[in-house]
């Protein structure tokens, strides 16, 4: 799923909001991060054959210096239109 600019911006004012400012990668010590205009999902698999998957929603930040990428649950952070995901 695509992002739109408000909701990446949305994304950005909450990180800065719970990281606070020049938040370091614990790898690396670099403090610019790329937030991605898209959405993804990680899915919990049930049993052998699963009949019902539970998708979480997330976003991605990336260390913009060794890669380090860090997923943000958007059901935590209550972007509009990025709260639901899951069932
Ligand atoms: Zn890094």
């Amino acid at each position: 799923m695509n992002l739109t600019q408000e909701q990446v911006k949305g994304i950005i004012g909450w990180l800065e909001s719970h990281w606070g400012p020049d938040k370091k990668c614990p790898y690396c010590d670099n403090t610019k991060w790329l937030v991605s205009d898209k959405l993804f999902e990680l899915s919990q698999l049930r049993g052998q054959f699963p009949t019902e998957i539970v998708r979480m929603p997330v976003a991605t930040v990336t260390c913009t210096n060794c890669g380090n990428t860090v997923l943000v649950n958007t059901v935590i952070t209550k972007i509009d239109g990025l709260e639901g995901g899951q069932k």
